[in-house]
């Protein structure tokens, strides 16, 4: 989901009526009064923000709002905030939730505080008893000191002296990786005292169900005073704070307009001390000779990222990785002619040259023809092993089908009802975190419900009465929601008033103006009023908002994501139509899809460039997937009009001109919110196959090879940026990961890789080549399989993969979801559904993938079934029933490099397997057909792209991490055997646990502890 949007350095930004090109995003972060970079700290850092302002609220997107206890706190005027909380010192603190800190590594705290002459008390104070506690006092006397008391340690900061009577801004960092609690006054280090060994959880718990207390301006000790002192901006971050984020926290105002708007310098916050830069090869190359290229004009070329090198004395050696310049426009191929590009192979001095030569465009080359579709998701069973064990993709689809089928249809429904001020049944129950009453973005959770309930309703033949259940779920909120958006722009009561026009939606009843207030007893329920068609789970008004300016916030003229949410209510309804059957449910999206299309339709397009470039609150989803999907659904027009009418210009064509931009193979995602952006282009795709336009399709083809080859992390996933300071964006670079990604606050958030998996899919029927394939198998097994835990359905935000890191996993109980919650609800129920695939002309059967499964070909009626015990075995046997004559094409991924073995009937085949491409068997096939494919698992190293000393190790497809007992300030080193790794690794690959250099690796995909999945290589 996307909180911060995209940011290139030519920044539209619409201030009123007038658009203005902003020369940097600096003073826009500012402005807008969000916490996207606050401070220059992503806002993904941030675990809450209480600004103290009136209320005791959480202002960041967490919702951890806190409370006032006992008495003697009360918010006061102030000279210099305006309104601040007052402590008296005579019992009144601030509650936070238990749970904000559960599962969480590092913790600062920082905030204003003004302590009148001879006050004292405590700062804060987080534990849970007097024996596990991280806590900070003040006294005007002695001054500011930090301590954490565990059971086999305490570390005390020596204490250091605050001035009275006046705001100061103190901070307290606890950093497990580094074993250290380093306090500061006024954005200058104070004191500091060692803890090693001790961890976040050890004080306040490990998961949600662990109550911690915590608490400001009051002690866990109930003896001691509480807090004389006055509060303001108090926020406590995730992650371990440096001195110089400290200090620019403290400079807050002055740094907002002075330039560290983005996080300043990408300082690394993982050691690089013992880390060569030279890469390995460097000793043995010889020479990287150059090359060339060619393309049309308008079009950038794509140059090969791996080239051949030569080696001293001939000897044989891998391609090496070269960084090409990444131009930011296409003033290189505006017209016929050569040019040079001097490339650099990271860790080596050489830096081979690209002659690219530019034709004239030629004609129109023809476009690319879909020839490849999916099976529907019943058609797929998922199988036990050969062993008769449940798999992995079985184990994680039974966890969430059990909590669809026990969760109740009514939570989802919640919202909706209370928009349309219609009473709740007996026993329902609101939804919280993103889907809480007051939060702006609730109703995205009964979107990826309704596709999730679809899917799973599709996917159950192997279970009637689970079927029947989701069947009965599904009618049951379409039935409720097609009610609902029936009363939309109607009258209320016979003669009433009402206005159908969505173009014409009037403020709320008594109101001047727009809102986006939705407390209970607050929100607007005058549906009579909205315009027909329309279907959200809140009023019109942030939908208005958006298009009069407002910006992301939590205060009532601001607004979250209206589209977003949108999006995720209309792929829900087009899922239930088209997977689930359900034909109300196209009415509903078809009313509200040409609610939308009214609106925007009047819009001039400078306001809807603007839309769609503003943080966060124009972030989209698949806006334009979804109405190109409603346009091939219905063969209305208007909603291949309105799907346009997403375009993201300045992503897609560079800009207003369609100078140049994705389409021209032009990379603008540089520092761009990552999961904002890939549901745009799985809709450019989806209004490609809608228009046959072709720009559309090269938006889709260049992004993804931009995508995979330059932003793309081990697991398969992308974002977490150091550069710009945000888990959520792409690194402000192409081909730095190591310079610019990283970011402490994590990176892989979940909703990215189920996106690119849906964008592999969508390409690969387009397109039948194994690279997207290879992707999709990368991100199923390494991130969507990694992404839940042991037990349950919890889930993933992100994935971090720096040294020594953990997984958190939330909404086990399905009842607080964030967007990768939602997210999840979707990927676990169609695990199936990329296993298999068929040409369009039913000629050609594709395996992509070596997953135990059933698949019903009931057009041939032909039933395949595939045994294995993949990845825990490197072979398959699928058996045919029944006959036909058809081709069979198996991948042959691209880690396959010794050898790709296959039998018929017990017989060997010679064919020939270029790993990354597909082997065909053509023949006559006959009941009981047997084909028996072996692969080889090979251990491999994926190094970052631009530190070839630092890499990942896979064993065949599966990514290998290290168990870790603690966080890290380093990357693991390990030593391995150039020549063949394997020499260097000992175990089980029929268990897949390994041990290298002492350390036990186990599968990311079966890693529930603390792990380091990048290592820093030494060849022996
Ligand atoms: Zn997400």
């Amino acid at each position: 989901m996307g909180r911060f949007i995209s940011r290139t350095r030519e920044h539209v930004v619409v201030i009123g009526t007038a658009v203005l090109l902003a020369p940097a995003m600096i003073g826009f972060t500012a402005a807008q009064g969000g916490d996207q970079f606050l401070d220059g700290i992503g806002e993904t850092a941030l675990v809450a923000r209480y600004l103290f302002n009136g209320n005791a609220e959480d202002s960041s997107r967490n919702h951890l709002h806190a409370t006032l206890q006992g008495s003697g706190a009360a918010f006061v005027a102030d000279e210099r905030f305006g309104r601040v909380l007052e402590l008296t010192g005579s019992g009144g603190y601030v509650q936070l939730p238990g749970h904000a800190l559960a599962g969480e590594d590092a913790v600062s705290v920082a905030g204003w505080l003004y302590l009148p002459t001879g006050a004292s008390g405590p700062v804060f104070d987080f534990g849970r008893g007097g024996s596990r506690r991280l806590s900070a006092t003040v006294n005007a006397t002695s001054g500011f000191t930090a301590a954490v008391v565990a059971p086999d340690t305490r570390g005390f900061t020596e204490p250091k002296a605050v001035p009275v009577n006046q705001w100061v801004h103190l901070a307290a960092v606890f950093d497990p990786a580094n074993g250290l609690l380093t306090t500061y006054v006024d954005g200058a280090k104070a004191g500091q005292a060692a803890i090693a060994g001790v961890t976040l959880a050890t004080l306040v718990g490990r998961s949600a169900a662990d109550v911690a207390q915590l608490r400001i301006g009051r002690s866990q000790d109930e003896r001691e005073a509480s807090l004389h002192a006055k509060l303001r901006d108090v926020r406590v971050y995730r992650v371990a704070l440096t001195g110089a984020q400290v200090a620019a926290i403290h400079g807050g105002a002055a740094a907002r307009q002075g330039g560290r708007g983005r996080g300043g310098a990408p300082v690394p916050e993982i050691s690089t001390a013992a880390i060569p830069r030279e890469s390995p090869l460097a000793s043995r190359l010889d020479r990287v000779p150059d090359i060339q290229a060619e393309t049309v004009v308008g079009r950038l070329p794509r140059l090969p990222r791996e080239i051949p090198a030569e080696y001293r004395d001939r000897a044989p050696g891998p391609k090496v990785r070269v960084i090409w310049p990444a131009p930011r426009d296409a003033r290189h191929v505006t017209a016929p002619g050569t040019y040079v590009l001097t490339g650099r192979v990271p860790g080596t001095p050489f830096e081979p040259k690209a002659t690219v030569t530019v034709t004239s465009a030629a004609a129109a080359s023809p476009a690319p023809v879909r020839a490849v579709e999916p099976f529907p998701l019943g058609r797929v069973v998922l199988d036990r092993d050969t062993r008769g064990r449940d798999t992995p993709f079985i184990r994680n689809r039974d966890k969430f089908i059990r909590g669809l089928a026990a969760a109740s249809p009514d939570s989802f429904l919640y919202n909706f009802r209370d928009a349309f001020g219609q009473p709740q049944p007996a026993g329902a129950t609101a939804l919280g975190g993103w889907d809480s009453q007051t939060t702006r973005l609730r109703g995205h959770a009964s979107g990826h419900y309704l596709s999730a309930i679809a899917q799973a309703y599709a996917g159950t033949t192997y279970d009637d009465a689970l079927r029947a259940s989701f069947l009965q779920k599904m009618t049951y909120l379409i039935d409720t929601l097609y009610e609902l958006s029936q009363k939309s722009g109607r009258p209320a009561t016979e003669g009433g008033p009402f206005n159908a026009d969505p173009t014409q939606v009037p403020p709320g009843p008594g109101r001047a103006g727009y809102d986006s207030n939705l407390r209970a007893g607050a929100i607007r329920t005058d549906y009579w009023n909205w315009g027909v068609g329309f279907i959200s789970a809140y009023p019109p008004d942030q939908f208005v908002m958006l298009e009069k300016g407002a910006t992301y916030g939590t205060q009532d003229t601001q607004i979250w994501a209206p589209y977003y949410t949108l999006h995720k209510i209309l792929a829900g309804l087009l899922d239930c139509y088209e997977v689930g059957g359900n034909p109300k449910a196209l009415e509903i999206a078809r009313g509200m899809g040409a609610w939308v299309h009214a609106r925007l339709r009047t819009l001039p397009a400078e306001t809807r460039i603007g839309m769609w470039s503003r943080y966060i609150a124009g972030e989209y989803g698949g806006m334009n997937e979804v109405m190109a999907r409603l346009y091939r659904l219905t063969r209305d027009r208007q909603f291949l009009a309105c799907a346009k009418l997403f375009d993201n210009v300045n992503v897609f064509f560079g800009n207003a001109n369609h100078d140049h931009g994705l389409a021209a193979n032009v990379d603008t995602i540089r520092g761009r919110h990552a999961n904002q952006h890939i549901p745009q282009i799985t809709g450019a795709l989806e209004t490609f196959r809608g228009t046959g336009e072709r720009p559309y399709y090269d938006i889709a083809d260049n992004f993804w090879d931009i995508v995979i080859g330059g932003y793309m992390y081990a697991i398969g996933g992308v974002a977490g940026a150091r550069t710009p300071n945000n888990a959520e964006c792409f690194t402000a670079e192409p081909d730095s990961l190591w310079e610019n990604g990283f970011a402490s606050g994590g990176q892989n958030e979940t909703c990215c890789t189920y996106n690119l998996l849906k964008l592999d899919r969508q390409l690969f029927m387009y397109d039948p080549t194994a690279k997207y394939m290879d992707h999709y198998e990368l991100g199923l097994y390494n991130h969507i399989l990694a992404s839940v835990a042991e037990d349950d359905p919890g889930n993933t935000y992100h994935v971090p993969l720096n040294p020594g890191a953990q997984k958190r996993f939330g909404n086990a109980d399905m009842r607080g979801f964030t967007c990768c919650n939602g997210t999840a609800l979707e990927s676990h129920t169609k695990l199936q559904d990329s296993i298999y695939f068929r040409g369009a002309d039913g000629r050609t059967l594709f395996v992509n993938l070596f997953v135990p499964s059933t698949l019903d070909w009931a057009e041939r009626k032909v039933v395949v079934k595939q045994q294995t015990d993949f990845p825990y075995a490197d072979t398959t046997r699928l058996v045919i029933e029944g006959s036909g004559a058809f081709e069979l094409r198996v991948r042959v991924p691209r880690w396959a490099t010794r050898g790709f073995f296959v039998r018929i009937n017990g017989r060997e085949e010679a064919v020939k397997a270029e790993p990354g491409s597909y082997v065909t068997l053509r023949r006559t096939w006959r009941p009981n057909d047997t084909i028996e494919v072996r692969i080889p698992f090979v251990f491999h190293l994926a190094p970052v792209m631009d530190q070839p000393n630092v890499a990942s190790i896979f064993y065949g497809p599966v990514l290998l991490a290290a168990e870790e007992s603690a966080p890290r300030s380093d990357w693991r080193p390990i030593t391995l055997d150039a020549g063949d790794l394997a020499k260097s690794v000992s175990g089980d690959p029929a268990a897949l646990r390994f041990t290298i250099d002492g350390v036990p690796f186990t599968p990311f995909f079966e890693t529930y502890g603390r792990h380091s999945v990048y290592m820093r290589v030494t060849m022996r």
